[in-house]
């Protein structure tokens, strides 16, 4: 029996491999108790499909690529990295990465080549809500956890299709509403997710506009006497201006910006009051906003001003990805340093500088991965390397991401061929999760132990090992002398030392394990200046958008992100092809369009072909999963913008104007998309 944690959605359930090759759910894991869902189970089939066997290398884009040793491989990338200025490197790397993993090439990287010109595709995901987090209570980690669930009676899931994104968990909230009638969910989104479905209440709210939403509840809850005054005042700070703010959203105001009804505002705020325990769950749908960081900070502020904190509930929000919790105790994002430390405080620096023996971590945090592209594309970045993720699909306005990736040298560190591949110019095998051992941290800050269980395919290196072996060969091997994966988790641990996250005390041996208390601010202490939380004024901000329709993007139902892996899967593809848009039965028939016709979205020059299905999501909108690689139909990223939250910089990926036309009233000659229509590939 080999244990692990599950390598998809932010959960972070235990699962383990038996004697006959079967995962199953591992009962002694805190996070699921036994429980899962239907994606790791096809894993092993999945594993050695479609991966990179061996070194691959070409100088000029237009050659074919040829396989080398990994000894020149090593060699090419020190020549490169030492004749180029490291703020002309970027790395991109992923929180579906190992804790050892990332600990190590956040190293190489801040410490060893001295520049933060790193992210990860944790951008796309939390930056969000880590950035209200620290706002709102001094530092991002998860306040509660899993076990909160089993005796609360309000849930609420804002922008999250938890049922499809996160099932085991959102099977623990169905098995708390079979203990006990006192038990509400409440799903706020502008799709009918299954989600909404299987809510007590679902709000359909307009896109982009949560923040009038939650405003508007933080004044009715002022407007009924319902705000914990006692809990304001002991324990926060900044409530009169946070609700100064929200005295601009009384609810005849809210419902008309939001598109829903005032009763529907007045029964949120009636819960918060009187529930015995709420906990708010939100996910990408509040994240992936040019208002993220508002709407994060106005659920916020409703926890505090109804004092619902510890045992009388939580905000909670749901990780994307396996260990992009891990990330953050890392510090993998432009700005972090490990231990839940920042490039920007100079103690953080001194206190890594000396720990690691290298000096001259840089202040300022590098660019973002946005903001990386279009340094690419000024001429100011020259060689881009990404570890474990796939940007060629992944990020937004791909037209822009294409030519960046096109035009910079590129080195892709992959377990399996994706599409970012077809821009390398060097492409690394990186063994995956069962080839390699180390932790990974849940969404509840669970620390999970990964056990290996079969060889790295071909010539595959974990990737610690990469960066550890390439450091050497740059002549940092006093730096880098790891041999196995304990002894980087046993470096790492002693960073966190005296820290919020202090697993110092932890071996492996002790996981899985949580860090910090069941609930982590328990003496409601908090890790600001003032040792209060605080409350922050959430401003509204729409974006304009062209086009008749919003452009609302989300996950497949039995599919992971971009499908590199669970793509492989026969089973899990069953029911998520043709690629498909999810349209308004009104809507389409207003425009003649009948379910299962084929349309072409259309945005600032791109095109992408898809099947309609009839779904009930706000009129004027339309839902696009966003995973589908370029071999079963143009990637939906084409049609998204690359706008980002001021604050956490996040992109907007849910909220693009688009066209949607007939693809049987398009013109051959100009109208049409140049790629095959889904249905034909689907058939090839
Ligand atoms: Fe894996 Fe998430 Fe499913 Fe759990 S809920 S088994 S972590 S995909």
């Amino acid at each position: 029996m080999v244990n692990f944690q599950c390598p998809y959605c932010g959960v972070g359930c235990g699962l383990y491999l038996d004697e006959r090759g079967r995962i199953k759910g591992d009962f002694e894991h805190p996070a699921n108790l036994g429980d899962l869902c239907k994606k790791p189970i096809y894993f092993p089939k999945v594993l050695d499909k479609g991966r990179i066997e061996k070194p691959l290398y070409r100088e000029t884009k237009g050659e074919p690529f040829r396989e080398i040793s990994w000894e020149e491989a090593y060699q090419i990338l020190a020549e490169k990295l030492q004749s180029v200025p490291s703020d002309r490197v970027y790395f991109y790397v992923s929180g579906q990465l190992l804790t050892e993993d990332i600990y190590v090439i956040n190293k190489f990287v801040k410490g060893f080549l001295k520049t933060n010109n790193i992210d990860a595709n944790s951008r796309l995901c939390m930056a969000t809500a880590v950035t209200a987090y620290k706002m709102a209570f001094g530092s991002d980690g998860v306040p509660c956890t899993y076990e909160d669930i089993d005796d609360a009676d309000i849930f609420f899931f804002f922008g999250s299709n938890a049922a499809v994104s996160h099932p085991v968990l959102f099977k623990r909230v169905l098995k708390r509403r079979r203990q006990t009638q006192q038990v509400v969910i409440v799903t706020v989104d502008p799709l009918e997710t299954e989600t909404a479905k299987k809510s007590d209440l679902f709000i359909q709210i307009r896109p982009g506009t949560d923040t009038a939403f939650l405003n508007s509840v933080l004044y009715v809850l002022h407007r009924e006497g319902w705000i914990d005054y006692s809990f304001v005042s002991k324990y926060t700070e900044g409530f009169e201006e946070a609700l100064k703010q929200a005295q601009n959203f009384p609810p005849e105001v809210a419902s008309e910006i939001c598109d829903v009804k005032e009763e529907d505002i007045y029964v949120v705020a009636k819960l918060f009051a009187q529930g015995k325990k709420v906990i708010s769950f939100w996910c990408q749908g509040f994240n992936q906003s040019v208002n993220g960081t508002m709407k994060n900070l106005a659920l916020i502020n409703l926890h505090l001003a109804t004092g619902r904190l510890n045992g009388r509930g939580c905000p909670f929000s749901l990780t994307g990805q396996p260990n992009a919790m891990g990330g953050r105790e890392v510090g993998y994002l432009s700005n972090g340093l490990p231990g839940y430390r920042d490039v920007r405080n100079e103690k953080d620096r001194r206190a890594i500088e000396e720990f690691w023996g290298l000096e001259g971590i840089k202040e300022n945090p590098g660019p973002t991965i946005t903001e990386a592209v279009d340094l690419i594309l000024e001429g100011k970045i020259d060689l881009l390397w990404v570890v474990c993720t796939n940007p060629a699909v992944s990020l937004p306005d791909l037209e822009k991401v294409w030519k960046a990736l096109d035009k910079v040298f590129l080195v892709v560190q992959d377990a399996y061929f994706n599409d970012t591949c077809e821009f390398a110019n060097l492409i690394l095998p990186a063994a995956q999760l069962g080839e390699k051992e180390g932790v990974m941290t849940g969404s509840d800050r669970t620390i999970t132990f990964c056990k290996s269980f079969a060889r790295p395919f071909g010539q595959s290196k974990p990737d610690w090992l990469i960066f550890t072996e390439l450091a050497q060969r740059m002549g940092g091997g006093e730096y880098f002398p790891y041999r196995s994966p304990r002894e980087i988790f046993e470096e790492f641990k002693r960073t966190t030392k005296g820290r919020l996250c202090d697993i110092s005390r932890l071996s492996y041996e002790d996981l899985p394990a949580r860090w910090g208390k069941r609930w982590l601010y328990e003496d409601l202490k908090f890790p600001t200046p003032s040792g209060k939380a605080r409350f922050h004024p959430a401003v509204l901000n729409v974006p304009k958008e062209e086009g008749e329709f919003i452009l609302l993007t989300g996950r497949l139902k039995d599919q992971w992100h971009t499908m590199t892996r669970t793509g492989k899967s026969p089973e899990l593809l069953k029911g998520e092809l043709p690629p498909y848009v999810i349209m308004n039965p009104y809507d389409a028939q207003e425009l003649g369009i009948e379910e299962g016709q084929e349309v072409v979205l259309s945005s600032k020059g791109s095109k992408i072909t898809r099947v309609v299905r009839f779904g009930n999501v706000k009129r004027g909108c339309i839902f696009a999963p966003f995973g589908y690689p370029k071999e079963l139909g143009e990637p939906t990223n084409l049609l998204t913008s690359d706008r980002v939250d001021p604050f956490s910089k996040e992109p907007d990926l849910k909220y693009s104007g688009v066209r949607v036309t007939l693809y049987a009233r398009l013109s051959p000659s100009s109208d049409l998309p140049s790629e095959p229509r889904p249905s034909e590939k689907v058939r090839s």
